[in-house]
């Protein structure tokens, strides 16, 4: 099989499981979204990948090649960090070119595949300066461009856009998409930014204490999460979840302590319906808002249209579009299929 396949890896800190029995696979030309809360075990995960660690159980196979043993510098691996990494007394091209000038790539070709990272990436207008020169965006794209040149037949990114601005990291989170399907290659793209991962991701592995609690599309992920945390995780504002018994009652859904209601924001709506609640409060973000209700006890989050949005203190009448409602177990947080 082509591509990137982890089967059954763990990885044992002392007591700590920081990755346990991960199954996933990446194929060629694929970006893979990491998703989770710190400390799940994503730096972990690509480590393993890169051979920075070893794990206490499972293989990394690359193209159907089992390489779990191999050190770093035989894998062809690259990896672009959240801290960037650049060397401060080197110019932008000979950061660039480094990884090339000590694997001896000969001159002209090193000069040739410099000149195409930089194309690619857009910094050919910082070259001769040093890294302290530079703005977040441009040390980012030269952090790119220096993953790039080396061709690897693996991409891994580790929080890349994290110590961005927000304005900076959404335009660079587009770039990287574009950059993804220019240049191809399997990629894995750790992030606790649920946007990100939807956004970027071809599929999304969802972590949670080592584990995979879900893998699949940015749809499934989204129309289908396996349990409450992933549905939870992603989504913001979050998806609200209230006892099936609670106040809002949803037509087909038995009112079952045992279950839970799964609704979010966007499908719950305001004006009329069988809840009845008070507005604490309201966050408006331009074209829409975010109106929290106290319904007997429990907040609810709804998103509505920025126009008609109530004030705190109204009363206010709420119901869930049943089509979008997801049922949890209550005691387990699995998902719970409609009948
Ligand atoms: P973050 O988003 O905060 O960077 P993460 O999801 O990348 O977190 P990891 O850095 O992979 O998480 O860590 C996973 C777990 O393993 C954590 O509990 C962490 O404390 C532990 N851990 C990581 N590296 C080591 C180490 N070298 N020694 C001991 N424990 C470690």
């Amino acid at each position: 099989m082509s591509g990137l396949r982890l089967e059954g890896l763990s990885k044992r800190y002392g007591r700590i499981d920081a990755l346990r029995d991960v199954d996933l696979s990446v194929g060629t030309d694929e970006l893979l979204a990491v998703l989770g809360p710190s400390g799940c075990g994503k730096t972990t995960l690509l480590r393993l990948i890169a051979g920075l660690e070893e794990p206490t159980g499972g293989r990394v196979l690359l193209d159907g090649r089992d390489i779990t043993g191999l050190p770093p510098g035989r894998r062809n691996v690259s990896m672009v960090f959240q801290s960037h990494a650049l060397f401060p007394h080197m110019t932008v091209r000979e950061n660039i070119a480094f990884g090339l000038i000590v694997r001896d790539v000969p001159r002209a070709d090193a000069a040739a595949r410099v000149e195409r990272a930089v194309g690619l990436v857009g910094c050919g207008n910082v070259l001769e300066r040093r890294p302290h020169e530079l703005s977040g965006g441009e040390r980012q794209r030269v952090a790119l461009a220096r993953s790039l040149v080396r061709e690897p037949d693996v991409f891994l990114f580790d929080e890349p856009l994290s110590n961005l601005d927000a304005e900076l990291r959404v335009q660079m989170r587009a770039e990287l998409k574009e950059l993804h399907r220019r240049v191809g290659g399997v990629s894995v793209h750790v992030t606790h930014d649920q946007v990100e991962a939807l956004v970027l991701g071809d599929r999304i592995a969802v972590l949670r204490e080592g584990r995979v609690e879900q893998h699949g599309t940015p749809d499934e992920i989204w129309r289908e999460p396996v349990n409450r945390f992933v549905a939870r995780f992603v989504g913001s504002p979050t998806m609200n979840v209230v006892p099936a018994d609670g106040p809002l009652r949803v037509q087909g859904v038995p009112a079952d302590p045992g279950l839970e209601l799964g609704v979010r924001p966007e499908h719950l709506r305001l004006g009329h319906g069988p809840a009845r609640g008070s507005v604490a409060l309201v966050e408006p973000v331009g074209s829409e808002a975010y109106v929290h209700v106290d319904v007997a006890g429990v907040r609810l989050v709804a998103r509505c249209d920025s126009a008609g949005r109530p004030q705190p203190g109204d009363q206010v009448l709420l119901s869930a579009v049943p089509d979008h409602v997801h049922l949890f177990d209550a005691a387990t947080g699995a998902r719970v299929r409609r009948r």
